[in-house]
């Protein structure tokens, strides 16, 4: 099994600490939002890591933290706290927005069929652990305090920058001109905060306050996985500050190598754009179920290519993914069928090699770097054998039916299909959608007559959307 490293730049031969056993953190989701598909870009890779480590018989202890506070707008020391500003917005209270977008969070998990984590901490039930760490911290002079704020010196840690190549001398001489007057280094960052105004407030040694983003995660990991544990996931933009810091407080408070392997996913692209709130194209999962997409189609276009590589994220492609889950469904269909009503008898030596080899080739892929590109096309290059094969017999079927689940065990697509609306109907709602935005009246109500001729009906929703469904359908 070979992963690249972002630690070393290079893919290495994963080596567990503990032989069958693998530890692995991922940064979850922080709660003042929907999660959108980029997020989970990054959780179904974690996921398909999961899986495939299973697969191969590992025992995968997966921790996923919810950071419910101290995460601030621009990722680093300013700005709002990210639940605050929801709090705010939302005139509620912040754990209120917290378990609401957790909430949130889990559905969407669960409609990927996201293999839930053997634990999903939240930050605010671990603020004493991170006072520990804290304390730990100061006390062998990595961190100092200043008016009831506790600061992480990064010049004390001679390896800072070497997760993200942004070294001291670097950082420093691209750093910005306003400087917190409190901090020693410019690019030393908030452990501990004080803030009168926060609506979260803890008692702690340097007095009330809230903690740092970074030492949420330090604390939890530790905590669930020990000072020292085997993968570290997240997406591309958590490589700095966030994990970079991460290893800053975790080496530093524990003596020993905090992460064996860094794992992260880039970028999702929608369509060929940066996705952003300004282009309204962060669309969650949610949406594109109740747009009538089907979620395995939505877990098999996320996870349809190779995570180091940016990912163009389409309506099409998710057409192409409902296409292809179509065919190993057929596929399955047919199998189904012979395996109850064919005659048993033994397998042909070609199917038995059929299946072995898919095996694995599957596994060869997949342990090369989650080369996913080459997994999906051994297991395409299976049903279109096993679509040739004649005069099966039932145990036969059952064997190639075996094998489409191991397969699917990684997958995670072949849930059981529900009634949904069929993708031409969808891309005339999103054709008139865009006419209305246009106010092209004439276009939009030509996709109308369209889809209703096809025999659905579209419904406006409130906020610009649409709900669309089988004609004469109640509800
Ligand atoms: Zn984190």
């Amino acid at each position: 099994m070979k992963l690249y490293n972002t630690l070393t730049h290079k893919i290495e031969e994963f080596v567990p600490m503990q032989q069958g056993k693998v530890g692995m953190y991922s940064c979850g989701p922080t709660v003042y939002s929907h999660p959108h598909i980029g997020n989970f870009r990054s959780f179904l890779v974690a996921d398909l890591l999961k899986r495939f480590f299973e697969f191969k018989g590992f025992q995968v202890t997966h921790i996923m933290n919810i950071t419910d506070v101290g995460h601030l707008v621009d990722d680093a020391d300013e700005g709002a706290d990210k639940l605050e500003e929801a709090a705010k917005k939302q005139k509620k209270d912040p754990m209120e927005i917290a378990q609401f977008y957790t909430d949130s969070f889990m559905q969407a998990s669960k409609l990927l069929n996201i293999k839930p984590a053997n634990k999903y901490p939240k930050a605010t039930e671990h603020i004493n652990e991170m006072i520990e760490i804290i304390k730990k911290l100061i006390d062998k002079g990595y961190a100092y305090v200043v008016d009831n704020n506790v600061y992480y010196n990064v010049e004390k840690f001679a390896d800072y920058g070497k997760l993200s190549g942004n070294t001291l001398e670097e950082l420093n001489a691209g750093a910005r001109i306003e400087v917190n007057q409190e901090k020693t280094n410019p690019q030393d960052f908030a452990l501990w905060k004080h803030d009168p105004k926060h609506l979260q407030q803890w008692d702690s040694p340097w007095g009330k306050g809230f903690p740092g983003w970074h030492i949420e995660c330090s604390a939890m990991s530790s905590k669930y996985l020990g000072a020292e544990f085997d993968i570290h996931t997240g997406g591309e933009d958590n490589i700095f500050p966030h994990h970079e810091c991460e290893i800053a407080q975790s080496e530093a408070a524990s003596g020993k190598k905090f992460v064996h392997y860094w794992l992260h996913t880039r970028f999702l692209m929608f369509d060929g754009e940066k996705m952003s709130k300004s282009k309204g194209n962060l669309y969650t999962i949610q949406e594109l179920v109740e747009k009538g997409f089907r979620k395995n189609a939505i877990r098999y276009s996320l996870i349809s290519s190779h995570y180091r590589q940016n990912y163009n994220f389409t309506f099409d492609g998710l057409k192409a993914a409902q296409q292809a889950i179509d065919k190993i469904q057929q596929c399955v269909l047919r199998l189904e069928d012979l395996r109850k009503n064919a005659k048993a008898g033994e397998i042909r030596p070609e199917l038995k090699d059929l299946s072995s080899n898919c095996l694995k080739d599957f596994d060869e892929s997949l342990s090369d770097d989650l080369n996913i590109s080459k997994a999906l096309g051994v297991c395409f290059d299976f049903i279109r054998e096993a679509n040739k094969a004649e005069n099966m017999n039932s145990t036969e079927a059952a064997a190639l039916l075996d094998t489409i689940n191991k397969i699917d065990s990684v997958l995670g697509v072949l849930e059981a299909g529900e009634s949904e609306v069929p993708v031409n109907i969808i891309e005339l709602a999103e054709k008139r959608k865009a006419a209305k935005l246009a106010k092209d009246w004439k276009t939009a109500d030509a996709m109308r007559a369209q889809i209703t001729s096809l025999g659905w009906t579209v419904e406006d929703t409130p906020g610009g959307g649409y709900r669309l469904k089988r004609a004469g359908e109640a509800g």
